[in-house]
């Protein structure tokens, strides 16, 4: 089964829309687990204190090291036996969150998740622990939770046996480098509140399945290009 952990100051939040739908499914069929740990039950003093003042000075709170590493040690045991989960730290200066690196964690044993609230965390705990900084794009959150909803989505719909078909992964979005190609579905003729009458485009309806293939790349590639040079460019072999 592939375990989540996630660690967060708000429990409660989870599983919340990953109980829902597909990955809800999957939950209460056992194809994936989810443990959502309290940071405050590692707190050193009565008051439940997990953040502080920073160092230096400056806007807001920082998670305090001694706590959230009481946590993290507490839910990842480091130990010879039993599987090496990877520990991901949600962070807007993180490496961008990726379908490839989705696919790697859900081959894996499952993922620890810390969640940051406030200004962050200490560095501290980063190095130490070895966390992996992972962003879900360039804006941000208050706090770490929906963007570890994110991951965890992603990856768990690549588990074996959540998804349908399974063939429907490897034509979609990035999967190859590319974006995916339009949908259409009934009615072949369509009138919007435009009142003008939409088509489905003619090669759909042809029943030639190679044809139908070709313009489904040419559109991915076209798509691409146009609203993501960033991709189309890592895709293209440098010349
Ligand atoms: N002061 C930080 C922002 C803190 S936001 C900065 O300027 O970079 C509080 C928490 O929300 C972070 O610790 C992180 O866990 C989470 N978070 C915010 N934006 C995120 C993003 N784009 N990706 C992943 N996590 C994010």
């Amino acid at each position: 089964m592939w375990q989540v952990t996630a660690l967060t100051l708000f429990p409660e939040m989870f599983p919340g829309p990953l109980g829902e739908s597909l990955a809800g499914k999957a939950l209460k069929e056992g194809l994936w687990s989810l443990e959502a740990v309290d940071i405050r039950r590692f707190a050193k003093d009565r008051h439940g204190t997990v953040d502080d003042a920073p160092f230096g000075g400056g806007a807001g709170m920082v998670m305090k090291p001694d706590v959230l590493s009481a946590a993290i040690a507490a839910s990842a045991p480091t130990g010879v036996e039993g599987p090496r989960v990877p520990k991901l730290l949600m962070s807007p200066r993180g490496a961008p969150f990726s379908q490839a690196r989705a696919r790697e964690l859900a081959a894996g044993p499952g993922v620890l998740l810390v969640c940051g609230r406030f200004e962050g965390v200490d560095e501290r705990v980063i190095e130490a622990h070895a966390l992996e900084e992972v962003s879900v794009g360039d804006f941000v959150l208050s706090g770490g939770e929906i963007a570890a909803m994110a991951v965890i989505d992603g990856c768990v719909r690549l588990l074996p046996g959540v998804m349908g078909e399974p063939a429907s992964a490897s034509e979609e979005s990035f999967e190859n480098g590319l974006l995916e190609y339009p949908h259409y579905t009934r009615p072949a003729s369509w009138a919007g509140p435009d009142g003008i009458d939409r088509r489905v485009p003619e090669i759909l309806v042809s029943g030639h399945h190679g044809k139908v293939a070709e313009w489904r790349m040419e559109q991915r590639k076209e798509i691409t290009r146009r609203r993501r040079p960033d991709l189309w460019a890592r895709r293209t072999p440098a010349k």
